[in-house]
């Protein structure tokens, strides 16, 4: 592959040699002028202006509003309803306890404004079967690597045989609409650990594959990646073919079209019935010719006058029931082949069995959980893209990123509260019921700890009693009865004082310590006490969610160590901090006891 700067400067684009950058510019340009009709039909359906019918030339203009009139944008609503379930929540960079490298995934997201644009991309996708990112430099704008979404109609990409979501040329092309001179960014991968190029083209106006010319020299990249990243739905095993949401059922959109169409004629014809006068003369009294044109007035007010003997006939009313009947049948044809709901598409079956119900909203969530996963592949890519512009290469290069979808089935609060108060009884973790059984964002279960934190730190002020209590939340005497375990409150803290929330109202410490704890000891402890309900036990690293553990404790002679530490749980184990715990190690997460601090014993 040729890549030498010396010869793309201003020069015409010749093609003529295999793989060089000149010949796959033409090549891409082929295949996107071979591919953009056919992206253009799918679009076209989707913003309702589906093709119209091929009809005679004598009567094709009365009958093309007729048929504008008809078609009804269902495919349109088929992509909209799964648009309204695909979310992005948040990025997880892969590594445990890489909270700055999921807070910078996330950062990198909110500056470009993803949660808008990428709406603009799922769209694309399930419109035309595929749309396109392209990851930038860092922008001083945003502070950022910048990434942009892409119209697959401009964007044609060569894919690597072998690792078919690897690109190995990728060509985009658009035209100013000022100027009306077309521009290209070609971007070929680095060859043997080299680094990849982009090579910039333009030319004076659209008029086909070539005449382009190169500007410039090419521009090598920090990385051999091309940083163009593609988003194909529905792949097929083939690795190439691709489809749109409705793209395999257009045929049943034409059919839908096509009976409302002739229904809107009948009706329309019907309105206007045809009348008929049987034995009128053909010739006056003088033998001209009778002009009857304008003599039969279509008023409401007009009074006929006819010779005796004439007949007269009117055309009957068609029963227009059929046709309405097969419009919704291949409604419910099209519901079900593109697995939409079918109230999405029709209101009158939102009436239909709560079984069946069930069983299309289930097949729904399983089609948009499907799409969820390979669109996942593609923001990964992005996001790795990106951290290569940042020149974080241990992150760029983590295999096991992850992307967090809000949850698709989208319950009510109380349905998803009632669920979270069951796994919480059930013993499932809170961190689980929080992001799985509530759907919170890791942003939200961040500021949610926070609070709480915060909350109980307020909570345990200058003023409350320390004196050492129960920690099991006391019982509202006025509720009476025993406590239902299963009734805990699945997050803690949120709910009423005093009725088993852990609540801000109480504070508490150990009632197996002899020790008074300090009015700051005691939110210390009930803030990382909720803490790590809310988001888990600290690991014992110097990590982000590391509690800097040591074994033994250096200071272990003056009393500070695990064996004195409120959090301790004999024989080696730690409320807060997860994994094997020495009685003589420490970590600076400590609450020990004034008293054995000072006198170095063990509780
Ligand atoms: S010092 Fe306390 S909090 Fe830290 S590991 Fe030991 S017992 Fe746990």
């Amino acid at each position: 592959m040729t890549t030498d700067a010396s010869m793309l400067l201003r020069t015409p684009v010749d093609p003529s040699v295999l793989s060089s950058p000149d010949w796959w510019l033409y090549q891409l340009e082929l295949s996107l002028l071979r591919k953009r009709p056919d992206l253009q039909v799918l679009a076209d359906y989707a913003t309702g202006q589906a093709p119209l019918m091929d009809i005679a030339e004598s009567v094709r203009t009365a009958y093309a509003n007729f048929q504008r009139r008809a078609r009804t944008n269902f495919a349109g609503l088929a992509v909209d309803v799964m648009l309204d379930r695909t979310h992005v929540a948040a990025i997880r960079t892969g590594a445990d306890g890489d909270g700055l490298g999921d807070q910078m995934a996330w950062d990198i997201w909110q500056a470009n404004q993803l949660d808008a644009d990428s709406n603009a991309l799922h769209r694309s996708c399930f419109e035309m079967g595929e749309a396109f990112a392209i990851v930038g430099d860092v922008d001083p704008d945003i502070g950022a690597p910048l990434i942009t979404i892409e119209d697959p109609r401009q964007i044609a990409i060569a894919r690597d045989p072998m690792r078919r979501r690897q690109i190995r040329t990728a060509l985009k092309t658009f035209t100013d609409e000022w100027t009306g001179w077309d521009h290209a960014y070609l971007y070929m991968r680095g060859e043997s650990g080299g680094p990849a190029y982009v090579l910039r083209a333009e030319r004076s106006r659209s008029f086909g594959a070539g005449g382009w010319h190169w500007l410039g020299e090419p521009q090598a990249l920090p990385f051999g990646q091309v940083p163009v990243v593609w988003f194909p739905n529905q792949l097929d095993i083939d690795g190439i073919t691709y489809w749109g949401e409705f793209e395999q059922h257009t045929d049943v959109l034409d059919r839908i079209n096509s009976t409302v169409l002739q229904r809107l004629v009948t009706g329309a014809m019907q309105a206007f019935r045809q009348r008929m006068l049987k034995g009128l003369p053909v010739h006056d009294a003088n033998g001209a010719e009778i002009d009857y044109d304008g003599m039969f007035a279509a008023d409401p007010a007009a009074l006929w006058q006819v010779p005796a003997g004439v007949e007269m006939w009117e055309s009957q009313i068609t029963d227009m029931t059929p046709m309405l009947m097969a419009a919704r049948d291949d409604i419910k044809d099209f519901a079900a082949v593109t697995r939409t709901p079918l109230p999405a598409l029709s209101p009158d079956a939102a009436n239909q069995s709560a079984q069946g119900s069930e069983i299309v909203w289930s097949g729904h969530i399983s089609k948009v959980i499907d799409r969820m996963s390979a669109l996942s592949e593609s923001w990964e890519q992005v996001t790795r893209l990106a951290f290569l512009w940042l020149g974080d290469e241990a992150r760029a290069s983590r295999r096991d990123m992850e992307v967090l979808w809000t949850p698709p089935d989208i319950p009510s609060m109380s349905e998803r509260f009632d669920a979270a108060s069951k796994a919480k009884a059930a013993g499932v973790p809170q961190s689980y019921i929080m992001a799985n059984i509530v759907g919170m964002t890791p942003q939200e279960m961040r500021r949610y700890a926070d609070e709480m934190a915060a909350t109980a730190v307020e909570s345990a002020g200058p003023a409350a009693s320390v004196t050492a209590t129960t920690q099991d939340p006391p019982q509202d005497p006025s509720a009476g009865g025993e406590q239902d375990p299963g009734s805990g409150d699945p997050m803690p803290g949120m709910g009423d004082p005093g009725h088993g929330d852990g609540g801000m109202g109480m504070v508490a410490i150990r009632d197996d310590s002899p020790f008074t704890p300090t009015p700051l000891q005691v939110g210390q402890y009930h803030a990382l006490e909720q803490l790590v309900e809310a988001a888990g036990k600290f690991d014992q690293t110097t990590g982000g969610n590391g509690a800097h553990y040591v074994d033994p404790s250096p200071f272990a002679a003056e009393g500070m160590a695990c064996g004195n530490c409120y959090f301790f749980e004999g024989p080696r184990g730690c409320e807060i901090v997860e994994g094997d715990i020495d009685p003589q190690a420490v970590c600076k997460l400590w609450i020990i006891p004034a008293e054995l601090l000072s006198q170095g014993g063990t509780t």
